[in-house]
């Protein structure tokens, strides 16, 4: 049996100048599934997120997305057909409720404020802000925000849910409780692609990791095979 893919990068490059970001960079991710997106600083990942969520065309290259070719669509058309992303919180949101936050994502779906408003009730309960509802963005704290990201993330109802770097800055402890976040956003069903630099923290989580290394895909498979590729040790230790 085999699943079709949620979502397909087919041959991507990115070149700004002379640089290339992204080269002939394919993946997939199928439903259900976590992938792990790492590689070392100005890998070219951000940048392949960005062609992903339709914030750049790719030079050259095409994204799939249940079955369209969505190459040509804007981020707001691909966020409408399940591509859920974080944000990083912008200043004119932390002036906003944490609910305000994410029922400006649950009005991607509904143009009833009060659906809107029970749709944010639900996730933020769910992402573990449900107590935080009434406080203004800006008094959340830095793992506190980024699980507003994903909350208003979440609100869109994606199929599947981009992650940057949402660890980053993160205390021990309080990436071991992003870890459970994501695990649960799977299990309900929506798939995860995540960047991410610090493979101690993806590596246990994805169910397979994709490593690019010089804007393009140096090796992908199970965790277990790609952390002992020596491909890839020798990118990291070469940071
Ligand atoms: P990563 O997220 O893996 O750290 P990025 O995708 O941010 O890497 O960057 C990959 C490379 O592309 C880097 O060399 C970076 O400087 C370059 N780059 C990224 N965005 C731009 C841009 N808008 N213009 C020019 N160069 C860029
Ligand atoms: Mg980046």
């Amino acid at each position: 049996m085999s699943t079709a893919p949620l979502l397909e990068v087919r041959n991507v490059w990115q070149r700004f100048g002379g640089l290339v970001a992204n080269s002939d960079v394919s993946l997939s991710v199928v439903p259900g599934e976590i992938v792990g997106l790492i590689g070392p600083n100005g890998a070219g990942k951000s940048t392949l997120f960005n062609v992903i969520a339709g914030l750049r065309a790719p030079t050259e290259g095409s994204v799939w997305f249940d079955g369209k070719d969505v190459t040509k669509l804007t981020a707001p058309q691909r966020c409408a057909l399940g591509i859920g992303r974080t944000f990083q919180v912008v200043k004119s949101f932390e002036s906003m409720t944490v609910a305000d936050n994410v029922i400006v994502g649950a009005l991607v779906r509904t143009s009833s404020t009060r659906e809107a408003r029970k749709k944010a009730e639900e996730v933020l309960e769910f992402a573990g802000l449900g107590h935080r509802s009434d406080v203004f963005a800006n008094e959340l704290t830095p793992p506190e925000k980024r699980r507003l990201e994903v909350a208003r993330a979440l609100a869109t109802e994606p199929k599947l849910l981009l992650l940057d770097e949402v660890m980053t800055g993160l205390t021990p402890s309080e990436a071991r409780a992003g870890v459970d976040l994501v695990r649960a956003v799977r299990d309900k069903g929506v798939a995860v692609l995540m960047v991410e630099h610090v493979m101690e923290i993806v590596m246990p989580l994805v169910d397979r990791a994709v490593v690019l290394n010089l804007g393009a895909v140096l090796a992908q498979g199970l965790p277990k095979d790609v952390v002992r590729d020596e491909r890839v040790i020798n990118a990291y230790l070469g940071e």
